[in-house]
């Protein structure tokens, strides 16, 4: 680059961190979803694609003075809806340091620092999550990504068991394998069963209690040709599985366990929630995201596999130009070839966090969570479960006030939740997802609720 090229780059990227800044410095004034006008602005983007080109300056202006206010305000403290994590300043500071680097972490030779940083990563997240020394980590997208990699790796070792090489004969004359899982099952899970060649007819799938978790005296004989999907976190209630009880079982029986705990599974993390992932360490892989609990930012998702070979002969690609080398090649356990360097923010995450930092995260989400129910409580609203980790869900009086009221929550301009529907019934459901939700928060929104029910009386 030519220096008054270099100039140029450089001045685009300050004044990218002055947008930045403005934005973080009026986030807890933003409301959490965007006005009409601001929603209505949006269309100035509208038009055909430009013959010529513009100033990069300008691009960016026009992003932060039109984009900005158009976004959800999920790093705010009275964002609610989904799961979705806020985003820590350590792990915002760290993408933007890997995004100028521009890694490509497929392989080791495209980047020692990448490669050398989710390998770290991999032995400590095993080592927070309680798991067995060696198991294997690969960095994807999210948990949909996850789920394939490890369900793949699943599916192919329990047919290898059989005899059977999948991935040389492959899947249309395979002896069948069973899978098993709850009704509570994230849909991300039918979805990554459905890509692998799993329909839904051919689930066998388990009743679920009034939190919608597995009830265990349903579940079918396990075998070995068994694939059993638990869940650490239903993404409504929060509940989990009964993973300690079933996993023994499973194990007992040889079939595999994976456990999807998008969020749930950093309960594993705390000393206070681990006793709801009691007896993960003994599944066979496992599904979690950073962007969610951890507030890594996205896109973050981690796949882990005890069998570090089931893992990688099921993702596998050969090429006369891939240069495979004896350290990490990151390629190896995921579906991608190349991809962003996520293990470094990952790293940057846990390190300025420590072991401690990620249990006091995970406690303070629980703790706000239990803390919002109360007040809903007192506000007149019934809680439909008791708060499981960081999710809970309410009612009104009636089904038509609920969803009244879910509405007016969510165009009060103070706090956004999302609904959903339980045991036929429509409800609110409430994620504390965000390291800057602060208790006043809270109280705020627990005020724009009642608001929000009276209005819907
Ligand atoms: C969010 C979620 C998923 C999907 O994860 P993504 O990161 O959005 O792909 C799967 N399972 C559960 C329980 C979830 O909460």
């Amino acid at each position: 680059m030519l220096s008054k090229e270099i100039e140029q780059y450089s001045e685009l990227l300050n004044q990218t961190a002055r947008y930045a800044c403005d934005y973080i410095q009026t986030a807890s004034q933003r409301p959490p979803f965007p006005g009409k006008s601001s929603i209505q602005a949006l269309d100035t983007f509208d038009g055909e694609l430009p013959a010529a080109g513009t100033d990069a300056a300008a691009v960016m202006r026009s992003l932060h003075e039109i984009g900005s206010p158009g976004t959800t305000g999920i790093t705010g403290g009275r964002y609610f809806g989904f799961v979705n994590g806020g985003l820590l300043p350590v792990a915002h500071a760290a993408q933007w340091l890997t995004d100028v680097w521009n890694q490509n972490t497929a392989l080791y030779v495209m980047s020692p620092t990448a490669a050398k940083l989710e390998n770290l990563c991999e032995r400590w997240i095993v080592q927070l999550l309680g798991l067995e020394q060696g198991t294997a980590m690969g960095l994807v997208t999210g948990s949909s990504n996850a789920l394939i990699c490890a369900l793949s790796a699943a599916r192919n070792e329990l047919l290898r068991r059989q005899g059977y090489d999948l991935p040389q004969m492959g899947l249309r004359n395979a002896p069948p394998i069973r899978v098993v899982m709850g009704a509570g099952a994230h849909s991300a899970v039918f979805a990554a069963l459905s890509v692998l060649g799993i329909g839904r007819r051919e689930i066998e799938v388990v009743p679920v209690d009034h939190y919608g978790r597995i009830d265990p005296q349903q579940v079918p004989e396990l075998d070995a040709h068994t694939l059993l999907i638990l869940q650490a976190g239903h993404v409504c209630g929060g509940s989990f599985d009964p993973i300690n009880e079933l996993c023994d079982r499973a194990r007992t029986a040889g079939a595999w366990v994976h456990i999807d705990g998008a969020f749930g599974l950093w309960a594993a993390a705390s000393r206070k929630q681990r006793h709801l992932t009691a007896g993960l360490e003994k599944a066979d892989s496992w599904s979690v995201d950073a962007h969610k609990t951890l507030n890594a930012g996205y896109d973050c998702g981690i796949v882990l596999c005890r069998a570090r070979n089931a893992l990688t002969s099921a993702l596998q690609a050969n090429g006369t130009y891939i240069q495979y080398s004896p350290q990490r090649d990151g390629m190896s356990y995921t579906t991608e070839m190349s991809r962003r360097a996520r293990g470094v923010i990952l790293w940057a995450v846990l390190k300025q966090l420590g072991a401690e930092g990620v249990e006091k995260l995970v406690d303070q989400l629980c703790d706000h969570a239990e803390y919002f129910a109360d007040c809903l409580k007192k506000a007149g609203f019934t809680l439909v479960n008791p708060v499981f980790f960081n999710q809970f869900m309410v009612k009104c009086q009636t089904p038509q006030q609920t969803r009244r009221t879910l509405d007016a929550v969510q165009h009060s301009g103070i706090c956004w939740c999302g609904g959903s529907e339980w045991e036929g019934e429509p409800v609110i459901r409430i994620s504390v997802c965000s390291h800057t939700t602060t208790k006043e928060d809270i109280d705020r929104s627990a005020v724009a609720f009642q608001k929000a029910l009276l209005e819907a009386q």
